[in-house]
This record gives structure tokens, C-alpha cells and sequence, in this order.
């Protein structure tokens, strides 16, 4: 088996010991004589299985009381239109930080159903190369909530200090850094995050929701969209895919045995470091278009000298068994995915890679 090296931004790559428990007991979960994806979503294994992955939630970000961890699906896309549909009252308008393609999008899906306005924007010479600091924030104070999107994965821009909304509850699409630190999640109204960039396989998206804010979901939306019905149901409330939710345990799992967020956030900036000083270092060969105090340390991207240069160092890389590092369609370059699971050896070796090209290129 020769595994290749993923750069992916989503699904991406996973810790291969995850992936490893998986297969070694697909065919017989925990000695039941059948597969987990066999066993009922209201049964005693799948049950455990769910508790499990609640828990590692809420000890590996320390949620608090207030707060709940949810399961459902649709995506974080599901999670643009469901977010104003429960947490916007009849008559209010809700806040959108725009940083990129998914703001843009939650933006626009918020106002299909209602009022919803920018609230500031990284947006300059018609590109998001950064994010935009508080003091160019313009919050209004009676917002039903104010979005954000914590890592912008196409423009490879990131929050490095989230914005403040005062009494605002605060909503953020966690979808591609969720996990890479610890979070104070006290600060927040609503987390959500589609799980296949940090947490596992698509199929599942993870909400951590101040069960408060439940209250306002209006009865005239179907009660399966409403955060009610999934809270009051624990996210049982209809068959939950088991199998994703059995994946993100598995990724929680190791997460916990590498030392939790504390150790992710050291394992992260290691890597996106090399990248980092790889690009600056290279004497104008790589040239990173993000401002330096946005730079993601999730999704580093960069440009060479020309795109027939850039489609010479996609294709070598793949010949050398490191894949996925064409950039979003949408921007061009070069986006190197280096999430949680990424192995810092691999980014390294990535690293002599771009760097003896440079040196062959230049
Ligand atoms: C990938 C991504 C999405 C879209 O997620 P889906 O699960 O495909 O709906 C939304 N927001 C961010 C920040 C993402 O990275």
C-alpha cells in the first residue's frame, strides 16, 4: 500500500490510526457480529459511539454548560440557510463579516428569508487577500447574531483574533479550522462546521449551539430544520448517519492521544511555518497574496512566477506522491491543505520538494 501525501481541502486527509481502527473492525463492531453501520442509530452500540463523540467534543474544546453539541446534515451550506431561519425573529436583521466565497454564500442564502446585511468586509481591489479588524467592523447592536467565517479556505485568510459583537450572539463557520486551538466557546452563540476538513468524512456537520438560543426557532419552519427538534432530540430525532459520526470519534480520538487542541495549535503553526518561511525565503519565487497577519494556517496558498510554472509544480508534485495543491478555480495558484491530520513530516518533505523546484525554475 503506498499512500500518497493529500493536500486536499476537503475531504481531506485523516489520521491514518483512525482510518486504521476503522478497517481493523468494520466487519465486527466491538464483538456484536456486525458492522456499526448495521447497527440501529437507536441501539446500545451506536449509542455509545454518540456519547463518546459528545463527549470529546466537550472535553477537547472545554464546551461549556451552556452550550450543546449537535449533529446534523446538510453541510455547513445546509447550515447558511438554516441559521437565519432559526435564529433571525420576525422583523430582524442579522449581521454577515464577509471574507470570501463562503461568506458571500451565507450571505446570500441569509436573504432569501429575510433582512440580512455586511458588517464588514475583507474586500479590497476586488479580492480577499485579508480579514478585516474589529475597528472596521460596523456591528449592529440590535443584529439577531453576527456570522463569520473563522477560516476563509479558498483565500487561505484565517481570524487570528475573533471580532467582538457585544451582546450580539456571535455565529461562526468553523467548517475548516474547528480544533486546530483551543476556543473560548463561551464567546459564541452558534459554532458550526461541515466535518470532512478537520473532524472526518462528509455526511456530518457539528453544531455547537448556546441551548438558550434554541428558544428561538419559529414553528413556522419544518420542525426537521428546527435546532428545538435537534436539541430536545438529542440528534436522534431521525436516523443520524452512524458511520460519519463513528469517523469523527475515531478523529477525536487521536486528537486526545496527540495531546488535545494545545498540541494541535503547536503541531499547526510547525507546519504552516515551513510553508510560511519556504514562500518568504524563496527570494520572490513563491509569492503568498494574503497579508501577513491573515495568513491561514490551515490553507497556506501561493503563486509562482507564471501559471505555466504553476502547472509544472502541480504536476511534479504528483509525480512525487503529493497531491491536491491546485488552487480553488475560483483564484488560481497554489493551496496547500494542512489541516489537523496533516503529518508535519509530509509538509517538510513537501517543503524540499517546492524548494528544489524553485531552485531548477527559477
Ligand atoms: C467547505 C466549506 C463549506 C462548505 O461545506 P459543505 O459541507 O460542502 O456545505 C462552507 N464553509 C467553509 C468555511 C468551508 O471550508
Amino acid at each position: 500500500m503506498a499512500r500518497v501525501i493529500n493536500f486536499s481541502a476537503g475531504p481531506a486527509t485523516l489520521p491514518l490510526p483512525a482510518l486504521e481502527y476503522a478497517h481493523h473492525e468494520f466487519l465486527d463492531h466491538e464483538e456484536t457480529g456486525m458492522s456499526l453501520i448495521e447497527h440501529s442509530h437507536r441501539g446500545a452500540a451506536y449509542a455509545k459511539v454518540h456519547e463518546e463523540t459528545k463527549a470529546l467534543f466537550r472535553e477537547l474544546l472545554d464546551v461549556p454548560d451552556t452550550h450543546e453539541v449537535l449533529f446534523m446534515q446538510g453541510g455547513a451550506t445546509g447550515q447558511f440557510a438554516l441559521v437565519p431561519m432559526n435564529l433571525r425573529g420576525e422583523g430582524q436583521s442579522a449581521d454577515y463579516i464577509m471574507t470570501g466565497a463562503w461568506s458571500d454564500k451565507a450571505l446570500a442564502e441569509a436573504k432569501i428569508t429575510g433582512d440580512a446585511r455586511e458588517a464588514g468586509t475583507g474586500k479590497a481591489d476586488g479580492k480577499y487577500t485579508r480579514v478585516p479588524k474589529q475597528a472596521e467592523l460596523d456591528l449592529d447592536p440590535n443584529a439577531a447574531y453576527a456570522h463569520f467565517t473563522t477560516n476563509n479556505t479558498i483565500m487561505g485568510t484565517q481570524f487570528h483574533e475573533y471580532p467582538d459583537s457585544g451582546d450580539v450572539p456571535l455565529v461562526a463557520d468553523m467548517s475548516s479550522d474547528i480544533l486546530w486551538r483551543p476556543i473560548d466557546v463561551s464567546k459564541f452563540g452558534l459554532i458550526y462546521a461541515g466535518a470532512q476538513k478537520n473532524l472526518g468524512p462528509a455526511g456530518i456537520t457539528v453544531l455547537i449551539l448556546r441551548k438558550d438560543l434554541a428558544e428561538r426557532s419559529p414553528s413556522t419552519i419544518p420542525k426537521i430544520f428546527r435546532y428545538k427538534t435537534i436539541l430536545d432530540g438529542d440528534s436522534l430525532q431521525n436516523t443520524i448517519p452512524t458511520f460519519p459520526v463513528y469517523m469523527v470519534r475515531n478523529v477525536l480520538r487521536w486528537v486526545r492521544d496527540q495531546g488535545g487542541a494545545t498540541a494541535m495549535e503547536k503541531r499547526n503553526r510547525d507546519k504552516a511555518g515551513y510553508i510560511y518561511n519556504m514562500i518568504d525565503e524563496s527570494q520572490g519565487f513563491f509569492r503568498c497574496p494574503v497579508e501577513v497577519e491573515s495568513r491561514s494556517m490551515m490553507n497556506p496558498v501561493f503563486r509562482l512566477p507564471t501559471e505555466e510554472l504553476e502547472k509544472k509544480f502541480i504536476a511534479d508534485a504528483a509525480k512525487a506522491g503529493m497531491v491536491g495543491i491546485k488552487g480553488h478555480r475560483s483564484v488560481g495558484g497554489i493551496r496547500t491543505s494542512i489541516y489537523n491530520a496533516m503529518e508535519p513530516a509530509d509538509v517538510q518533505k513537501f517543503v524540499d520538494f517546492a524548494k528544489a523546484f524553485a531552485q531548477n525554475n527559477a
